[in-house]
């Protein structure tokens, strides 16, 4: 008889495992505890799902061991799973920074494709089914909540992280794995917005601005990134931020954490201090404050220049040289103290999991318990803001489902 693997987590990596383990010939039983498939795929990109990124450097996947994503990376590339959603009957279009989006702009499509996909491979899908317990006892037995058993010879651990709990987000997995002496890293919220030092740039609120930021500990740069910054009530949001918050929520507590911003990308303070020295030369009657009009947005120089120690009211023609230093060096270095991270209910993926040296990076078996796999988020492995975590989920789930 062929082999039995029971798929536990019908999410990205689980409908991705459960077919690739189905097309390799075996019974497949996928059990997910929510009664539909893939909800937090139903929300991811506000509803349209970055469904990838063509960028395949490994540079935008983090973890305990960087390294460990490699191998299922290049066992299931971006040109693969291109391909597979093609043949899905997927339609992709690029935005920018390499994001892959379904043309429909429907998240729900990707859900249901790969439901139907799954189905049309044997795979038997069990909904409603929340996995409360996993032995060993031979082959492997599985017990829900609602006291439904389950065989199999191999398991694929695919439960995610604890993001967006409501949505079926758990550390079920993770603990099921600790029970078989596995070790799990302390985990955080990450991809999430960050909280501030209480300010004025709290009058921001609601204003987005495309800038250059770094993410720093200690005063040292660990992370940088073009892209808009949302000012929210409680500190910075937006997909600059996000992108940077991963690097730094393991440390907000413990280190000296900041965001230095520059609203001027690309522009070092003595090229802004020339910008200035030209523009207030040609309308010396305006402003400061009016004088970024159709630079900044309108809301910003009235917050930021009075922090600086400067007037917006002020006539540009009278700023003296030492003002405008000040003024240019303040917008392209502008530092702002990250007390915390928003909680997991708000972050896109987490920070942590189960230790990838107790996983074999060329299967995503258990290197403890023969015949146990993991693949998604709740393995120590995430990526950056744009599709670098649905990759991941993809490229894991093929992998440990036995495409490999
Ligand atoms: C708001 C939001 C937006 C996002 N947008 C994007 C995006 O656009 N692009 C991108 O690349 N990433 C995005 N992500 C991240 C992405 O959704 C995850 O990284 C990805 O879904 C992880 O796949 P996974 O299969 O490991 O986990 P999941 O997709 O979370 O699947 C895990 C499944 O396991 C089920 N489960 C949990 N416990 C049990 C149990 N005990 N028994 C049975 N089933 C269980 C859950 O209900 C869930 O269905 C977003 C995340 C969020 C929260």
């Amino acid at each position: 008889m062929s082999c039995h693997t029971l798929i536990i987590g019908g999410g990205a990596a689980g409908l991705m495992a459960a077919i690739a383990a189905a097309d390799r010939g075996d019974r497949v039983t996928l059990l997910e505890k929510n009664e539909r498939l893939g909800r937090k795929v139903l929300i991811s990109g506000n509803g349209r799902c970055n469904v990838m990124n063509l960028d395949p450097d490994l540079v935008h996947f983090h973890g305990g061991n960087p390294n460990f994503a490699r191998h299922a990376l290049s066992a299931f590339p971006v040109e693969e799973t291109l391909r597979f959603f093609h043949d899905l009957g997927i339609e992709t279009r690029v935005e920018n920074r390499g994001r892959v989006f379904p043309a429909s702009n429907q998240a729900a499509s990707v859900v249901d494709l790969l439901e139907d996909r799954a189905l049309h491979a044997g795979v038997r899908i069990v909904t409603g089914a929340d996995v409360a317990d996993l032995r060993r006892d031979g082959g492997f037995r599985v017990r829900a909540a609602d006291g439904r058993a389950f065989e199999a010879d191999r398991v694929v651990l695919t439960t995610g992280g604890t993001t967006a709990p409501s949505l079926g987000g758990s550390d079920d997995g993770i603990r099921m794995a600790c029970r078989f002496g596995h070790r799990c890293t302390p985990t955080f919220p990450g991809l999430a917005p960050l909280e501030t030092e209480r300010s004025a740039l709290h009058k921001l609120q609601g204003v987005r601005v495309t800038v250059a930021a770094e993410a720093l500990v200690d005063g040292r740069a660990v992370k940088s990134d073009v892209w808009e910054l949302l000012f929210r009530f409680y500190g910075l949001s937006g997909p600059v931020v996000l992108n940077l918050s991963e690097a730094v929520a393991p440390l907000i507590r413990e280190r000296l954490v900041a965001v230095r911003i520059n609203f001027f990308p690309g522009l070092h303070a003595n090229a802004l201090d020339d910008f200035l020295r030209e523009r207030w030369q040609r309308h010396p009657h305006r402003s400061v404050g009016f004088s970024f009009t159709g630079v900044l947005p309108d809301k910003v120089p009235p917050v930021l220049l009075p922090l600086l120690g400067v007037s917006p009211d002020q006539r540009a023609g009278d700023v003296s040289a030492k003002t405008r230093r000040r003024i240019a060096e303040g917008l392209t270095a502008w530092e702002v103290r990250i007390l915390d991270i928003r909680p997991f209910a708000e972050a896109e993926v987490m920070v942590g999991g189960i230790v990838t040296d107790d996983v074999d990076p060329r299967t995503l078996e258990s290197k403890l318990v023969p015949g146990l796999f993991f693949a998604g988020e709740m393995l120590d492995v995430h990526g950056d803001l744009g599709g670098f975590n649905f990759q991941w989920a993809w490229s894991s789930g093929w992998v440990a489902g036995g495409g490999g």
